[in-house]
């Protein structure tokens, strides 16, 4: 049988996250989430036990209902202590079982290949710690904040979890602690008290979340879409994407409705989650009657920007049967980009017409599909 158990228990205070960091997320998943995944998938581990705080009880038990049930797998929660290695000898003691999997909860990227070499290695040789090579220079460090060089870099490793053990021999480890030792991890107990412990090859993806820049992580991506539609008529002037196109009839509208590009401002709206521009622009509102639609769109982006949003790319087809619009694109294309900060290359516009088909086929209006996508960038300046 074998067990895993994860160490959830710890506050990580360095990660600055005003709560136990397993339960916080990065892109939108929780982290303890993340980390039992593969534990659950695998089918060689018969149960989990997680060593939880008591502060976070409630939330862990929601969690553990929510993300385990679907797996049919055992799991226990157990009260982890005052630190990491009394965390572990509470959830082995919870646990029969011949092999054990302990793994740190702030450890969301372990994949199942790695658990799988783990435990192969632990029936061949009695443990499994897997380590990456060190990849920094390491060194000393003195008292007065000086470097000691000399360490051989080419025998130092980075160890990580999960650590794999026969059960009977880590709690006979575990049972030989004195008070003087100052572990940071399982391999440290079994290699003092049973023997040198056998490494297998980690994962450099396998990486503990620590700092608070481990949690800001990544680049978030939204897409928006956003559609628009008015009517032509004659002695109004036609503006397509802020371009003032030649034709004999213009678009009706309380703006100067500019269709493509109240479309595109529906679709940046859209991505960032905001409502669409008729609640921000009102047709009611003597401010924006005959407006440029572009001071609009500069307005959309200020309210992204807000949020923290900048634009990645946007694109959009306009549907007309007249004019040709074909040579205006560049145009308009070189207007919009200027207004949403991006590069003219972030920006398609492409045209269509409907073969004569529908209102737009018979001339009497113009309309335009678009889509965005916009992102947030948390891994610098934070
Ligand atoms: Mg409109």
């Amino acid at each position: 049988m074998i067990t895993a158990i994860i160490a959830a228990a710890g506050k990580g205070v360095k990660a600055k996250q005003n709560k136990n960091k397993v339960l916080s997320s990065v892109n939108g998943k929780t982290v303890l989430e993340m980390t039992l995944l593969p534990f659950l998938k695998n089918e060689r581990v018969d149960e989990i036990i997680i060593a939880i705080g008591r502060t976070d009880e409630e939330e862990m038990k929601e969690l553990v209902n929510r993300v385990c049930t679907r797996y049919f797998k055992p799991i226990k929660l157990v009260y982890g202590g005052g630190t990491r290695s009394e965390s572990v000898v509470n959830a082995l003691k919870a646990a029969q079982t011949d092999i054990v999997l302990i793994h740190d909860g702030a450890r969301p990227y372990l994949t199942e290949e790695l658990l799988d070499r783990c435990i192969d290695c632990t029936i061949k040789y009695g443990s499994a710690v897997p380590t990456v090579p060190a990849v920094d220079t390491m060194s000393r460090v003195y008292d007065d904040g000086r470097l000691a060089y000399g360490e051989d870099r080419s025998r130092l490793c980075s160890v990580q979890t999960p650590q794999c053990f026969f059960h009977s021999q880590i709690l006979k480890a575990y049972s030989m602690v004195c008070e003087t030792d100052n572990f940071t991890d399982d391999a440290g107990v079994y290699s003092k008290y049973i023997e040198p412990a056998k490494t297998v090859e980690g994962d450099v993806r396998n990486k503990k979340l620590t700092f608070k820049s481990d949690f800001d992580g990544g680049v978030l991506y939204n897409t928006g879409i956003g559609f628009d539609m008015h009517k032509l008529t004659e002695g109004r002037k036609l503006i397509l994407g802020g371009v003032q196109i030649p034709h004999e009839k213009g678009l009706l509208g309380h703006s100067d409705a500019d269709v493509l590009t109240h479309a595109l401002m529906d679709a940046l709206l859209s991505a960032a989650g905001l409502k669409d521009i008729g609640h921000y622009f009102p047709d009611t509102d003597d401010k924006y009657k005959d407006i440029s639609s572009l001071t609009l769109l500069e307005q959309v982006i200020s309210l992204l920007e807000q949020k923290g949003y900048s634009v990645h790319n946007a694109a959009a087809v306009i549907m007309a049967e007249k004019p040709k619009l074909a040579p205006y694109v560049d145009k308009i294309i070189h207007k919009l980009s200027q207004v949403m900060h991006i590069s003219p290359e972030n920006l398609g516009i492409t045209c269509t017409t409907l073969e004569g088909l529908g209102f737009i086929g018979r001339e009497e209006g113009i309309g335009a599909h678009a889509t965005a996508l916009i992102y947030k960038d948390d891994t610098v300046n934070n």
